[in-house]
């Protein structure tokens, strides 16, 4: 009798967790709405872009604003966002050392 007393119990603080849970996700999300009414109330573009942000909630929060345009290292193949690449003679590379590989390399294209 004394377990069943006790899953209760327990069954209970497991709402009262997920509750809380949810609570907190809620906030956050007011919060995210009420920033996205005073952003339109100052007629800002950058509260309009919060806005959008905040609308599609936290999945869309975590991803960043742009997408980097990526380029293809022609070393190996690999694709890289373009700030991390390095360009030599107009080709671009993944790093420093496939370009080094690339220009020692006399028949510059042979396997790909
Ligand atoms: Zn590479």
């Amino acid at each position: 009798m004394r377990q069943i007393f006790l899953l209760i119990l327990l069954f209970i603080v497991g709402q009262w967790l997920v509750k809380a849970l949810r609570r907190h996700d809620a906030h956050s999300a007011q919060r995210g709405g009420a920033r996205t009414a005073d952003g339109a109330a100052n007629g800002a573009s950058a509260g309009a872009a919060n806005g959008a942000a905040g609308a599609r909630g936290a999945g869309a929060q975590a991803q960043p604003q742009l997408a980097e345009p990526m380029i293809r290292c022609v070393e190996c193949g690999v694709h890289a966002p373009k700030s991390d690449s390095v360009s030599v003679a107009g080709q671009a590379f993944c790093c420093a050392a496939h370009a080094q590989r690339h220009s020692a390399r006399p028949s510059g294209r042979d396997a790909r």
